[in-house]
């Protein structure tokens, strides 16, 4: 850090190169820029690193991944991250880049939490673009958003003593309503329909919850939300045997989440259909030192896999080396070659 931001008051990070996105492409990104002697920052909207792999499918198992037989997504996930552990480099999870500006021949990243990072590079990670609770689809509820009405459980306690109604029906939802036995004072649990999306055993506890009395769960869809003094304090739902009221002091809708381009859709990078356009050659974007790897790159017979997403990372950096270090000539050393780099990496693996 080494200035502070004029407009928001913020220390300015100095570094080679942000990673927009921790999913498969950002994390091995960042191990890469490790390896070629860049330091880097990665930034993730979320809360937790591994994009797809982690939110969409942690238990699938995945074939196609060079030397790794079998493994699932979220073990992939997890080896990625012991893989860059010895560099250090930060990932900033719960931030999401909002801006790119260019500021002499470097480039000023702002994340909507408003972290500020001052540097070379920017790697664009962002797959299908950031991740965002699906929203109840009702006129009226974007007035009851943190008034009553929550996309995510940040603290339990938070809900101790409240009756909370949970819709959803996927694993995020019945791990809350579980979770949240012993602190609400009422739990109701509603979805669609009777069966759930979730693990078995999850669903299976539920089940068993319901029978021990301490959730009740009703099968249904939310119709209208009503409010008493300003506060959401119901909703109207519609079940198989018609419609009912259920009252309550706390909404926690769990239905997902859905890929949002969000503010990249706005950056010039002339994104098509929330992808953006590379020279193949180095990943590089129409903007000079902004790179687009992983999913969200856009080229002829682009395939849309883990394989090519770490190829494109590994290439893009090249490149960003000479903007980073333009003044150094950098000569392609085998890790294995490197005493340095091989005592770093000693620790990981087996
Ligand atoms: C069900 C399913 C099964 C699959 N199976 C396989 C398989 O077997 N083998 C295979 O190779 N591929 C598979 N894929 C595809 C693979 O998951 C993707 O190719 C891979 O996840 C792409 O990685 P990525 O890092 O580019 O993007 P993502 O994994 O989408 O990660 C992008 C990250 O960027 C973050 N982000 C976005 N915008 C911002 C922002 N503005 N600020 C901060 N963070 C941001 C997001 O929150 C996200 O964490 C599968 C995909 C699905 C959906």
């Amino acid at each position: 850090m080494n200035e502070t931001d004029q407009d928001l008051g913020q220390p300015v990070e100095t570094t080679d190169v942000v990673i927009i996105g921790a999913g498969p492409a950002g994390l091995w990104t960042m191990f890469e820029a490790g390896v070629i002697g860049l330091r880097c920052v990665t930034l993730d909207a979320l809360d937790r690193p591994g994009g797809q792999c982690t939110e969409l499918y942690p238990d699938k198992p995945i074939y196609d991944i060079p030397a790794v037989p079998r493994c699932s997504a979220q073990e992939l996930v997890d080896r990625l991250l012991e893989q860059c552990a010895p560099f250090g480099f930060p990932i900033h999870l719960g931030q999401r880049a909002d801006s790119l500006e260019r500021i002499g021949e470097r480039w000023r990243v702002t994340t909507r939490e408003g972290r500020v990072f001052d540097t070379a590079t920017v790697m664009i990670a962002a797959g299908n673009g950031a991740f965002v609770p699906q929203r109840v689809a009702l006129p009226e509820a974007a007035a009851f958003e943190d008034r009553g009405l929550h996309y995510a459980v940040r603290q339990a306690e938070r809900f101790r003593g409240r009756r909370v109604l949970i819709a959803g029906g996927g694993d995020s939802a019945l791990d809350w309503a579980l979770a949240l036995r012993g602190i609400a004072s009422h739990i109701t649990l509603l979805h669609r329909r009777a069966n759930f999306r979730a693990a078995q055993a999850t669903s299976d506890a539920v089940k068993a919850a319901e029978a021990a009395g301490q959730i009740d769960f009703v099968v249904g869809t939310l119709d209208a939300l009503q409010e008493v003094d300003g506060q959401l304090a119901g909703a109207r739902v519609k079940t198989l045997q018609g419609e009912r009221d259920l009252a309550f002091d706390e909404l926690i809708a769990l239905f997902g989440l859905v890929p949002d381009l969000g503010p990249i859709a706005r950056w010039p990078l002339e994104a098509r259909a929330g992808r953006i356009p590379v020279d193949t050659s180095n990943y590089e974007t129409a903007l000079p030192g902004v790179f687009a790897i992983g999913d969200i790159a856009l080229y002829d017979n682009k395939q849309k896999l883990i394989l090519s997403a770490f190829h494109e990372g590994s290439l893009a950096l090249r490149k960003a080396y000479a903007y980073a270090y333009p003044d150094r000539q950098r000569t392609h050393v085998h890790s294995s070659y490197d005493a340095a780099l091989q005592e770093k990496l000693a620790s990981t693996g087996r």
